[in-house]
């Protein structure tokens, strides 16, 4: 049982101030490489980080690693050098550098992979800067170039619908979906999590375009869905029993030919308990 490799993950959260500015480019220049979020003065984030550290664990302690190992890393590597700081003007790494959240991931990536005890290895980490926008990077340890770096957004929309198939009969329907089969429908507040890969810029350290992601998501999903009934007001639901897996299913297909770079995964919450994801990391 030793032989098998665990994963684990630890949350680390932390408060800094950044900018969208680079020192020694001209106001102009500020705007056309960062555009409407190009700025002089910082603003603040509380990030939540977490990291995965994966490894056999130890025959006798039974850990992959001490926490206590983890936590003094990051609180040394990370943690001192942006707790209450600005990122673009106390941490070195970025001096010329922008301070986007992709940016700030792969330089903790860097900073804490090479800390690490003899043994264990760094998987990768999701670093939030708000619940509704996160990074993940997750390196491929058999190939040390292989990484996957993807921005993930949320969003919500309230919709009714009603659980019933059609080949089936009221009494079959009734059992099967129990009060989801209510003739009246009823509702949810959907959460709708969307994550998508590009290529990172190197100038505004920035992989997908936020404003572009938000616009298809809003034009196809959410003007579509929010505060409709599924059943009824969404055509390419007719005929479909409106489960979260047919509707997680019709998003990505709508999403995938039109999101900024690569879709990767979407995952559609239909109560804080439940959620339904599809993904194509190929
Ligand atoms: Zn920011
Ligand atoms: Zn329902």
């Amino acid at each position: 049982m030793s032989g098998r490799t665990v994963r684990m993950w630890r949350r680390v959260v932390f408060s800094s101030g950044h900018r969208y500015w680079m020192e020694g480019h001209s106001e102009e220049e500020n705007r056309l490489i960062f555009g409407r979020w190009a700025s002089r003065f910082n603003h603040g984030h509380n990030y939540v980080l977490e990291l995965a550290v994966s490894g056999r664990p130890h025959p006798t302690n039974g850990m992959v690693v001490n926490i206590k190992t983890v936590d003094a890393i990051v609180r040394e590597r990370i943690v001192s050098w942006v707790d209450g700081r600005s990122l673009n003007d106390e941490v070195p790494a970025f001096r010329n550098r922008s301070t986007s959240l992709e940016n700030v991931a792969l330089w903790i990536v860097d900073e804490v992979g090479q800390a690490l005890p003899e043994g264990t290895e760094l998987d990768g980490l999701h670093l939030y800067e708000k619940e509704d926008l996160w990074v993940e990077l997750m390196l491929d340890s058999k190939n040390r170039e292989g990484r996957k770096l993807a921005v993930g957004r949320r969003y919500e929309f309230a919709a009714s619908h009603r659980l019933h198939c059609d080949r089936l009969s009221e009494a079959e329907n009734r059992g099967l979906y129990g009060k989801c089969n209510h003739p009246a429908g009823h509702g949810h507040n959907y959460v709708l999590e969307v994550t998508v890969e590009g290529e990172l810029d190197p100038l505004t350290g920035m992989s997908v375009d936020l404003d572009e992601l938000d616009r298809v998501v809003e034009r196809l999903v959410l003007e579509r869905y929010d505060h409709r009934n599924l059943d009824v007001d969404v055509p390419e639901l007719q005929g479909k029993v409106t489960t979260s897996e047919n509707v997680a299913i019709a998003i990505w297909e709508l999403l995938a030919p039109e999101v900024p770079g690569r879709l990767r995964r979407v995952r559609l919450f239909e109560t804080a308990r439940n959620a339904f994801e599809l993904e194509d990391w190929s």
